[in-house]
Order: C-alpha cells, then structure tokens, then sequence
C-alpha cells in the first residue's frame, strides 16, 4: 500500500515538484583552472567565451564515427584543408571563428603562434581523458595513474582552453579569469532551464502517451479516487511514484 498521494497531475505537468542545482566540481593546478560536470550537455563552450581574434584548434579525439575518419584521413593526407597531422591529433591553420566542433569530444583552443615542434613534443607521452575507460567524475580521474601524463602534456601545450567529453565533461581554462567567464555566462547560468524543458518535454509525452486514465475499474490503492491507466491497475502517479523512492509525495 503506498498511501493518499499529495502531489497532483498539474504538479506532476508543470513541475512543481522539480528542482536544479549545478553542482560542478572545480579546482585548479598551477595555472589551469578546472570544471568538470555531468550537467554541462546542453552548454557550447564557444558560445560561453570571448575567443582570441586568431586561433588553432588541436583536435585530439573525434566521436566515434568523425574519429576514425579524421585519423584515416590524417594517414593519407598529412597536410590537407588547413589541418596538419601531429601525431595522431589534427592541428588546425590559424582560425578566427570555431569549426564544427561537435565532432571532436576532445580538443584545445591554441594561440595562433602556437609551436609544431614544441606541441609534438609535448604530445609524445600525452593521454587524453577521453581515453579513459571509466565513467567520469573527478575522484576517478585524480586516482587514474594517467592524470600525470595528461597534465605534463597539457601544461606543455599551454591551450586556451581544453575540452574533454567523457560521461563527464572537463573544461581547463588558463587562468581563473576564463573560467569565471565561463562560468558566468548566460548559458551556464542558464543550464537549468534546458534540463527544465527537457524533462517537461519528456512528461508530457509520457503523460500523453500512457497517461489518461481509462478505468473503469478504481485505482488499486487504497483511498484513490482515480481510475486506472491502461494496461496498469493504479493511476498515473500511484504508477509512477513509490512510497519508498519519494516519501514526500505521500501522506
Ligand atoms: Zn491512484
């Protein structure tokens, strides 16, 4: 028996019952200043910061399908549509405005001037924290016996910025003040409010598809008046809720 449910359908539709927090890990090592976050899926970083008028991008690890093309091209290729194969990253021309940058889930931003001879080297022993096999969080990735190799190549790369994908999403600013630009952006700032439409999008789709009620028969718990929803023997929410998971949406 779960007990008289106290949040309603229109509750359950417009939220009420819903919070948002951000909740990003921070911390920083020499000069790098570091996020990293589950919560960050919805956020474009180019569109969070004020990117130096000439850049290079270092595309270090591409998604699934994008990865083994760009590294198959790089192979035939070493020098082809502004991009240079180092290594096994693609470093691009001086740019002034970001590529498609969804198809990298790693990459830093260099300056302009950046050294191939200095990068190379820096990215002999590098391993990305792409490369990790292990699900994010930040605990796990000081602990990994690569954090060392990771930071030596990064620190020597000296980016802008770097962007890592993983379950968890790592963002190195140089400086602290790119950081907090980062982090104060409208977007960022925002965050909330996307996972706030999605998951609204997402009840009422559910809501719409196996939620009305259809009967005739009552809801099976105790002191509902609802009917049943198809193919269940409760109501929605009695369906949905458990005593046990939300016990503040009982009395
Ligand atoms: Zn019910």
């Amino acid at each position: 028996m779960q007990g008289i449910l106290v949040i309603t359908i229109d509750d359950y539709l417009n939220m009420s019952d819903w919070s948002f927090e951000f909740t990003p890990f921070l911390g920083s090592r020499r000069d790098f200043f570091w996020i990293e976050s589950s919560q960050l899926g919805f956020i474009d970083e180019t569109e969070c910061l004020a990117l130096p008028k000439s850049f290079r991008i270092l595309a270090i690890c591409g998604n699934r399908e994008a990865f083994a093309e760009v590294r198959t091209g790089w192979d035939e290729v070493e020098n082809e549509g502004g991009w240079t194969r180092v290594r096994d990253y693609g470093l691009s021309s001086a740019i002034s405005a970001p590529p498609d940058l969804c198809q990298f889930d790693s990459y830093m931003v260099l300056d302009e001037h950046s050294n191939i001879g200095t990068i190379d080297s820096a990215l002999k022993e590098f391993v990305d924290y792409t490369d990790e096999d292990y699900l994010g969080q930040t605990a796990c990735w000081d602990s990994s016996p690569n954090v060392e190799s990771f930071w030596k190549g990064l620190e020597a790369v000296n980016p802008y910025y770097y962007v890592g994908t993983n379950a968890w999403d790592l963002l190195i600013f140089r400086g602290q003040h790119l950081r907090d630009e980062f982090l104060s952006s409208s977007d960022v700032m925002n965050v909330g409010q996307c996972y706030r439409e999605e998951e609204q999008n997402y009840r009422r789709r559910r809501w719409q598809a196996v939620g009305p009620e259809c009967g005739p028969e009552k809801c099976f718990e105790p002191n509902c008046e609802r009917l049943r929803i198809r193919l269940a023997i409760r109501c929605y929410l009695h369906q949905l809720y458990n005593a046990k998971e939300h016990p503040d949406f009982f009395v």
